[in-house]
């Protein structure tokens, strides 16, 4: 099947657009209407906004296997402004390159997913199935949320996260957990401090056991290794001139292939019992509205997941890289954390990603992605679904 090229200036007018449009994890309302709206323009034949929010477009025959395209809405904030070369809503164009918060994560490839299907559209090719481009909510703040609960209406037979590979091919990353660990100290006045349990004293202890696992974590060639950091750390005492009877930790722990939650748990917990110190660990928990006001809880714990370099779909991802853009694409995982915690690691659908932009300028002040690369990735997209849903 023929190469189908992509219209480039709609596209990136329509990427300056909602890069233009604020979308903090849980305000996306503005860019999901407008990523309908554009939807609904190019002649997707369903669009809709489902109960928590995420923009979902169908194009094809309305039966049969069914292709799930995710690139999330939202975007992390920009932090201090001044220490922006540019205007982070800006998106302006430089020598071939669009600058702005969310231009490689994720809008880009968002923007490139629906010119893809256009392309489709446009050459009025019969898909057997269905290709859906979802535009998810809430992936910054708890990735996999959005995606998981419209996985579990569509059914689709394979994703394909639109995540930044810099066109390569991502086929897994390293999960991770959030954790809580709480000791229980004695107060006693300051003054006379061998009378009471020092609650900071104690975390100490446990701190130093957390620091000491990571020489013990397990390994992954493609994935890394699991690793484990302190990441914030409170008190409580009855007043300045009270020992304190409580000390709270946060634990950032990421998984490689073959760790899970209830794993990190038992080494913490394995930790607080050989240091002898009064405490618990457990899993934070994720609570929020959506822009419609969907109730959203679970706990904070994203799956690794990986699938073999010789799964049909990597392999179907790289032969499409290799009919639209004429390169063998390295074949990579990804340092981050994505939507496909839930797709591949809790729901076990076969998960690959491929996306313009790099990882690299992902929650930096040089948000970034050429616009070649955008093109680019909307002719992959296109061909893989052609290939997918094809005959
Ligand atoms: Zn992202």
């Amino acid at each position: 099947m023929e190469i189908l090229l992509p219209d480039k200036e709609p596209l990136l007018s329509f990427l300056q657009d909602i890069i233009r449009i604020p979308s903090p994890s849980t305000k996306e309302r503005g860019v999901v209407e407008r990523v309908a709206e554009e939807m609904k323009r190019v002649g997707f034949a369903e669009v809709f906004i489902d109960e928590m929010g995420n923009v979902v477009g169908r194009i094809g025959s309305g039966g049969g296997k069914r292709l799930l395209y995710d690139a999330h809405t939202d975007t992390v904030g920009i932090g201090d402004p001044s220490a922006w070369s540019r205007d982070p809503y800006g998106a302006e164009i430089e020598e071939g390159v669009l600058y702005g918060r969310g231009a490689a994560d994720n809008k880009g490839a968002l923007a490139a997913m629906i010119y893809g299907a256009k392309s489709l559209i446009d050459a009025g090719l019969a898909l057997i199935g269905d290709l859906y481009v979802v535009g998810t909510v809430q992936e910054e703040d708890c990735e996999g949320y959005a995606v998981g609960l419209l996985c579990r209406k569509v059914k689709p037979k394979a994703v394909v996260l639109g995540e930044p590979t810099n066109l390569q091919i991502a086929r897994g990353q390293r999960g991770r957990v959030m954790l809580v660990v709480t000791v229980y100290g004695r107060s006693c006045h300051a003054s006379t401090p061998e009378l009471g349990l020092n609650a900071i004293y104690e975390m100490n202890k446990v701190v130093a056991g957390v620091k000491a696992l990571n020489s013990k974590l397990a390994q992954h060639p493609l994935l890394g290794p699991g690793s484990i950091a302190v990441t914030r750390m409170e008190s409580s005492s009855a007043s300045l001139v009270a020992i304190p009877d409580r000390c709270q930790a946060h634990l950032d722990r990421r998984l490689t292939w073959g760790e899970d939650e209830e794993l990190a748990l038992a080494q913490v917990r394995e930790i607080i019992q050989e240091k002898g110190v009064e405490a618990q660990v457990e899993t934070m928990v994720y609570e929020a509205r959506s822009h419609t006001g969907y109730p959203c809880r679970q706990r904070k714990y994203f799956p690794a997941w990986l699938l073999e370099e010789e799964h049909p779909l990597v392999q179907m991802g790289a032969r499409a890289v290799k009919k639209a853009l004429g390169y063998e694409p390295q074949i990579i995982g990804w340092r981050f954390s994505t939507d496909g915690v839930a797709t591949k690691g809790e729901l076990g659908i076969p998960t690959i990603g491929f996306g313009p932009g790099e990882e690299a300028h992902c929650h930096t002040t040089e948000d970034q992605a050429r616009v070649e690369d955008l093109v680019k990735a909307a002719r992959v997209y296109a061909q893989f679904a052609l290939d997918f849903l094809g005959r």
